[in-house]
C-alpha cells in the first residue's frame, strides 16, 4: 500500500513518498504458487547435517562472522565451475543475503544519479525499484510481444543511451522465456563498447538448457552473472544470492556491502546446502516435467501458456480482468501472482498435488467464465 499521508515529523525523502513496499501477499492456509519458490522442503539428511553444523556455530555467535565469507565463496565457485563449465575461484564470487542484496550492492557501486541503468521490460521489477531507491535513472527498453529481445534494436538503444548498467534477466521473470547465449554475447559487446556493466540475472538458470553467461566472462570482463539459491536450491528462507564476475567487480562490491552483512548462521547453512547439492536439487527434473504438464493443462482449457524455461508459467487468454481471475483462483484456495501485466497472470510450479489443485481450479474457472461470456 502507498501511504497516502506520511506523518509531518518524518523527514522521508520526497522521492520515496509515493512508493509501495515490494512484495506479494503472504497468505496462510492456501496453495502458494505466487513467488516462484521451490515447493519441496529440505531433504531429511540435509536437515540433520545442517542442524549439527548450526549448533556448532551458535556458541561462536559472540564473534562477528567471516566478513569475506571465504569458505562459502569457495564452495559457490566450485558449484559454478562444475555446473557451467567455466573455471572460477572464490575471487570471482561475491555472496549476500539473496540476489536482491547483490543487485543493491551493484547499484550502490556503479549506479547513482549520474549513471543510467537500462533493462528490457516486462522483467524483474526489483531492478527498476532498486534503481529508484539508489537514485539511479532507469530506462525501460522493450521486449517483443513474445517477450523476446530484438537484438539489433537493443544494441542500437544501448549505443544511443550509453548506460552504466544493462540488465537482462534470463530465463526472464515474469515470462519464463530465455535469451540465447549468442544474443547475450551481442548485447555484452554493445554494452562494453559504451563502457557499461552487463548484468545477467540468472535466478532460474538451473531450470534452463541455455549455457550460462559465465561462458562470456573470458572475453568480456564487464559481464556480471547474478545467481540465487532461492529457486532451484529450494533455499529461499536462508537468503543466499551471489554474483560471478571478474575480481574487480568483487572488489567494488566490497566497498558498498555493509560490514559483516552475511551472518555466520547463513554462511554455515549455505555451505552445508552446497555440500548436498545433488540432494538439494533432486526435484529440478520433476519441476520441469510438471511445468510442461501444467502448460498443457492451461492450453487445454483454451488459455495460452508462454513457453517457459523456468519454474513458473505466464498465461493469458482468459476473459476479463487479471485481478478477477486471480481472485477466482484465491476463492478456490490457490494463490497465484497478478504481476500487473495486462491480460496475464503468473503461476509457480508446485508439487504434483499442488499442481493438480491448480489444474482443477483452472478447469472450473475456465468453464464458469465461458458460461458468463455466452
Ligand atoms: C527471485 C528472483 C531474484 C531474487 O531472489 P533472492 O531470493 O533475493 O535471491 C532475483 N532475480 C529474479 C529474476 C528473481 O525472480
Amino acid at each position: 500500500m502507498v501511504q497516502s499521508q506520511w506523518p509531518y515529523w518524518l523527514p522521508l525523502r520526497s522521492d520515496l513518498r509515493n512508493i509501495s513496499p515490494y512484495g506479494a501477499p503472504q497468505i496462510t492456509g492456501v496453495v502458494a504458487l505466487n513467488t516462484n519458490e521451490n515447493p519441496f522442503p529440505l531433504p531429511q539428511e540435509v536437515v540433520i547435517a545442517m542442524t549439527e553444523r548450526l549448533s556448532q556455530v551458535i556458541s561462536g555467535l559472540n564473534r562477528y562472522p567471516d566478513r569475506d565469507a571465504t569458505e562459502l565463496r569457495r564452495k559457490l565457485a566450485h558449484y559454478i565451475s562444475q555446473t557451467t563449465g567455466v573455471e572460477v575461484t572464490s575471487e570471482n564470487i561475491w555472496a549476500a543475503n539473496g540476489s536482491n542484496e547483490i543487485l543493491q550492492t551493484l547499484f550502490l557501486a556503479c549506479g547513482g544519479a549520474e549513471n543510467l541503468a537500462l533493462g528490457f521490460v516486462p522483467s524483474y521489477t526489483v531492478h527498476p525499484l532498486i534503481a529508484q531507491i539508489t537514485k539511479t535513472p532507469w530506462f525501460a527498453g522493450s521486449r517483443d510481444a513474445d517477450f523476446g529481445i530484438d537484438i539489433s534494436k537493443a544494441k542500437k538503444l544501448i549505443r544511443e543511451k550509453s548506460p552504466h548498467l544493462v540488465f537482462v534477466t534470463t530465463p526472464n521473470n515474469p515470462s519464463g522465456t530465455a535469451t540465447s547465449i549468442a544474443d547475450l554475447k551481442e548485447l555484452a559487446e554493445a554494452t562494453g563498447s559504451v563502457g557499461g556493466l552487463f548484468i545477467v540475472d540468472e535466478a532460474y538458470a538451473e531450470f534452463s538448457d541455455e549455457p550460462s553467461a559465465t561462458t562470456l566472462l573470458a572475453d568480456f570482463p564487464h559481464v556480471v552473472v547474478v545467481r540465487t539459491m532461492s529457486k532451484a536450491f529450494a533455499f529461499a528462507g536462508a537468503r543466499t544470492g551471489y554474483l560471478v564476475a571478474k575480481p574487480a567487480v568483487v572488489n567494488a562490491a566490497l566497498i558498498t556491502r555493509l560490514p559483516y552483512h552475511l551472518s555466520a548462521l547463513t554462511q554455515a547453512a549455505a555451505e552445508t546446502a552446497l555440500e548436498f547439492t545433488p540432494a538439494m536439487q533432486s526435484e529440478i527434473e520433476l519441476l520441469i516435467s510438471e511445468r510442461e504438464r501444467v502448460a498443457a493443462a492451461i492450453n487445454e482449457v483454451g488459455y495460452r501458456a508462454v513457453p517457459s524455461s523456468a519454474n513458473f508459467l505466464l498465461f493469458s487468454g482468459f476473459k476479463g480482468d487479471p485481478s478477477a481471475i486471480w481472485q477466482a483462483f484465491l476463492d478456490r484456495g490457490i494463490l497465484i501472482r497478478d504481476i500487473g501485466l495486462r491480460g496475464f497472470l503468473r503461476v509457480t510450479i508446485g508439487s504434483q498435488h499442488e499442481n493438480d489443485q491448480f489444474i482443477a481450479a483452472l478447469g472450473s474457472i475456465a468453464a464458469s467464465s465461458n458460461e458468463i461470456a455466452e
